[in-house]
C-alpha cells in the first residue's frame, strides 16, 4: 500500500529509543523527513545517523527535555510547518496512591498531558491552514484499564485523552486528524525498568519478572517498537484521514474488554 506521505515532514518527540524511535523509523521508511528529539545527544545523533543511512531521508535533531517550556520552544522552532506530529515523553515513575503529593501530579501532568497539548497548540494551526495534518499521541493502555502502580500515568493520560476527544473533532474539518496510540507492554527500556521494579520488590530474577508479565498477555509476548511504528505510520498516512479522535490499543490482547 502506498501511504501517500513521501516528502512530508514529521516531528517525532522522545525518539532516540523505544516506541518513539519505532515511529520515526516507520515514517522514514515511507519517505517522511524528520525532526527527532530526545534529551541525550549521543543516542539521538546515533539514531539520526542510522535512520538517514537506512531510509535516505533528512533527519534534524533537537536535544532537549520535551517536558520543559524551553525544550518545547526549541523543538517547535525546528519543527515549524511539519505535517505530522508524534508526541511522546518518558512515563511517570511507579508507586502507590499514598506516595504522591501535589508536586508529583503536577510533574506527571506537565510531562504526559500539558506537553502534548502545548505541541498540538503550536503546530495544529499550520496544519489546518495547509488543509492536511496528522497527530498521533503515544499514551498508554492505562487509559482503558488502570495500572495500579502507575496512578500518575493513569491520571495524566486520562486528561490528555479527554482533550483529544474534543479537539480532534474541532480540527477534523480542516483535514487534520488527531488519534492516540495506546501501548500495552512493549520490549523497550521502559518495560525493563518496570520489570526491574517487580524483580526487586518480589525478589525474583528479571527473566522471572518478564515471564510473569508475559503470562498476563494473551499474545504471550511483549510488542515490538517496529509493530508500534507500523501502526503509527498508517495513522499518519493519507489512507487514515477518516480515523478521528480514536484510542487504538496495541497490547497483544492484554486489556480484557469487548469494546
Ligand atoms: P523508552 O524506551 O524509555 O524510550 C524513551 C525515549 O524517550 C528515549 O529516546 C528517551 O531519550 C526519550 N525521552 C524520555 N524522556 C524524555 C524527555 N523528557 N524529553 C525528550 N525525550 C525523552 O520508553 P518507551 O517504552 O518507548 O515509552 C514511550 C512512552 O510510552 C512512555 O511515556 C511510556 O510510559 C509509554 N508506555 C510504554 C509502554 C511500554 O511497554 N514500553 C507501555 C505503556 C506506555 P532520553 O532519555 O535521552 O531523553
Amino acid at each position: 500500500m502506498n501511504y501517500g506521505i513521501t516528502g512530508k515532514r514529521a516531528l517525532v518527540c522522545a525518539a532516540s529509543k523505544g516506541l518513539g524511535r519505532g515511529c520515526a523509523e516507520a515514517l522514514a521508511a515511507e519517505g517522511v523527513n524528520l525532526v527527532i528529539n530526545a534529551r541525550g545527544t549521543e543516542a539521538l545523533e546515533a539514531a539520526a545517523a542510522e535512520i538517514r543511512a537506512a531510509h535516505g531521508v533528512e533527519v534534524r535533531t533537537v536535544a532537549a527535555d520535551i517536558t520543559t517550556q524551553e525544550g518545547q520552544a526549541q523543538v517547535i522552532e525546528a519543527a515549524q510547518d511539519v505535517d505530522i506530529l508524534v508526541t511522546n515523553a518518558g512515563g511517570p515513575p511507579p508507586g502507590l496512591w499514598t506516595d504522591w503529593d501535589r508536586d508529583d501530579f503536577i510533574a506527571a501532568l506537565d510531562a504526559n498531558m500539558l506537553t502534548p497539548i502545548a505541541l498540538m497548540k503550536a503546530l495544529l494551526p499550520g496544519m489546518m491552514e495547509r488543509g492536511w495534518g496528522r497527530v498521533v499521541n503515544i499514551t498508554s493502555q492505562s487509559v482503558k484499564s488502570p495500572i495500579p502502580v502507575l496512578g500518575l500515568s493513569n491520571s495524566a493520560r486520562a486528561g490528555l485523552t479527554g482533550y483529544v476527544a474534543g479537539t480532534s473533532r474541532q480540527v477534523a474539518p480542516h483535514g487534520v486528524t488527531i488519534n492516540n496510540l495506546l501501548p500495552g507492554i512493549h520490549a523497550t527500556d521502559r518495560a525493563d525498568s518496570l520489570d526491574r521494579g517487580v524483580s526487586e520488590q518480589q525478589g525474583i530474577s528479571m527473566d522471572e519478572a518478564r515471564a510473569q508479565r508475559q503470562a498476563t498477555i494473551p499474545a504471550r509476548r511483549y510488542g515490538t517498537a517496529e509493530e508500534f511504528g507500523a501502526m503509527c505510520a498508517f495513522l499518519c498516512s493519507d489512507k487514515a484521514g477518516f480515523i478521528v479522535g480514536q484510542n487504538i490499543l496495541l497490547d497483544g490482547g492484554a486489556v480484557n474488554a469487548t469494546l
